[in-house]
């Protein structure tokens, strides 16, 4: 296997991108089902904040950018605001004493307040075209990229190439083969930002690829794959397929490693499990089941190396720096005028900020399930899986495209 020239997180071979090409049928399948069982589908948000930083008139009013949302007493008590609260929050001067409280003071976005908000059932909710687009959306993205990603932005955003000079590569290694380390020593930025810039891009280019997948065809007016779409937003740029593959690797190594306390969580949604069944927990032993064969495949291929990030002189300043960049993302959402979009623009951002707090502000004791019961609110396990079944969805759609791409024979 061909050896990168910069070592990075997951950079070192080729390995690992095509290791996942290889699982990723089966984790995919795996990740579906596990979604669409009771505990997973369910998520409490707050879609009606203000945006924090400027004034969003940009609405979009199609019937796409709609959600149903469901209605609390439809959502088993035991995940309900109020009992959760009830259980979990501490007044507010003892939460930090309390033994296992270690994500409170270093979140890498801002959870929203359990007090607030609708549940929504989110394997109801495709991600897909809306029509959100223009100034409003174009400014989120621009935020994200030039006030929070350290300047790369003008980097990218400059590099557009016409889709009509691009080729789809045949394989997936192909398209990692493309060395991408000169366009980021070019910039100069250490590995931390150059690290910060792919998550952000790796999910612009999800989303893209699950907007492509699901396409409004204006003749039929039904959705369907729109190949050229995702030639020209995602395959054109080899890098923003290769982040696809990062944040993917990155979201396993977080399951990885919290494997054993996935794997002690409570999936049950009744208080007491009936007498009458098999098992003491028969859904929350289904739920689990489904989850362990995708803990299995994180823990062999989840290979993202955390302990090359945040190192030496500067380590703890940068990581703040990161950790601030990142919660700014999440605040941004807000200001994502389309209901569905910022729906799942929240779901990926709060799943990616719990694989990152999984990866570098726990260490072997917090993980312990024993020691340390609360570790993640039932809402970060939710998202980081959620936003795993995103990404290899998105993975999944790429094969497809791939396909399409054969088909058309437009190889030049
Ligand atoms: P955009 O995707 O808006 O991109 C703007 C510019 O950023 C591009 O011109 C390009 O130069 C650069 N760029 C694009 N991709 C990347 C990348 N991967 N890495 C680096 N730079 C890049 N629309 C929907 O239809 N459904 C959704 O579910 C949806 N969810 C959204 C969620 C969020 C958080 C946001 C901000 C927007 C969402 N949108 C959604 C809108 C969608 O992302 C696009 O903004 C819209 O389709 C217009 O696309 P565009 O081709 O103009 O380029």
């Amino acid at each position: 296997h061909a050896v990168r020239p910069q070592a990075g997180p997951i950079e070192t071979t080729m390995c690992d991108y095509e290791t996942i090409e290889s699982v990723n049928s089966e984790l995919y399948r795996n990740l579906h089902e596990v979604v669409h069982t009771p505990f997973f589908r369910y998520f409490q948000v707050d879609l009606y904040r203000d945006c924090p930083f400027w004034q969003e008139n940009g609405f979009c009013m199609n019937r796409e950018c709609g959600i149903t949302t469901v209605d609390e007493s439809e959502i088993p008590e035991k995940w309900r605001a109020a009992s959760l609260s009830k259980i979990d929050l501490p007044p507010p001067d003892q939460r930090i004493q309390l033994p296992g409280c270690y994500y409170r003071d270093s979140d890498y976005c801002f959870l929203d307040d359990m007090t607030e908000g609708d549940y929504v059932d989110l394997s109801q909710i495709p991600e897909r075209y809306t029509g959100y687009s223009g100034p409003s959306a174009h400014r989120v993205w621009k935020s994200i990229y030039e006030e929070n990603c350290f300047g790369l932005s003008e980097l990218n955003l400059m590099t557009g190439q016409s889709p009509s000079l691009v080729t789809l590569p045949d394989t997936m290694s192909d398209v990692l083969r493309e060395d991408t380390a000169a366009e980021d020593e070019s910039t100069g930025a250490c590995l931390e930002k150059r690290v910060y810039y792919k998550i952000v891009s790796g999910l612009h280019a999800s989303i893209s690829t699950h907007i492509c997948r699901e396409y409004l065809n204006q003749t039929t007016g039904e959705m369907s794959p729109n190949l050229e779409c995702f030639v020209t937003r995602v395959a054109s740029h080899p890098e923003r397929l290769q982040y696809i593959y990062f944040n993917t690797v990155l979201l396993l190594r977080a399951v990885a490693r919290i494997g054993p306390y996935l794997s002690a969580y409570d999936y049950c949604s009744l208080a007491t499990p009936t007498p009458h069944d098999h098992s003491d927990n028969p859904e929350g032993d289904d739920t689990l089941n489904k989850l362990s064969n995708v803990i299995t495949i994180a823990e062999h291929v989840g290979k993202f190396d955390e302990s090359v990030l945040f190192r030496g002189e500067n380590a703890n300043v940068l990581k703040q720096e990161f950790k601030n960049h990142f919660r700014n993302v999440s605040r941004i959402m807000d200001c994502v005028g389309c209901d569905k979009c910022r729906l799942w623009g929240k779901v990926q951002t709060t799943g990616l900020a719990t694989a990152l707090k999984i990866l570098f502000e726990m260490d072997e004791k917090a993980l312990n399930p024993h020691s340390n019961t609360k570790l993640l609110q039932r809402s970060e396990v939710v998202a980081l899986v959620n936003t795993l079944h995103r990404f290899s969805e998105s993975l999944e759609a790429v094969e497809d495209f791939r396909k399409m791409w054969k088909e058309t024979g437009d190889f030049d």
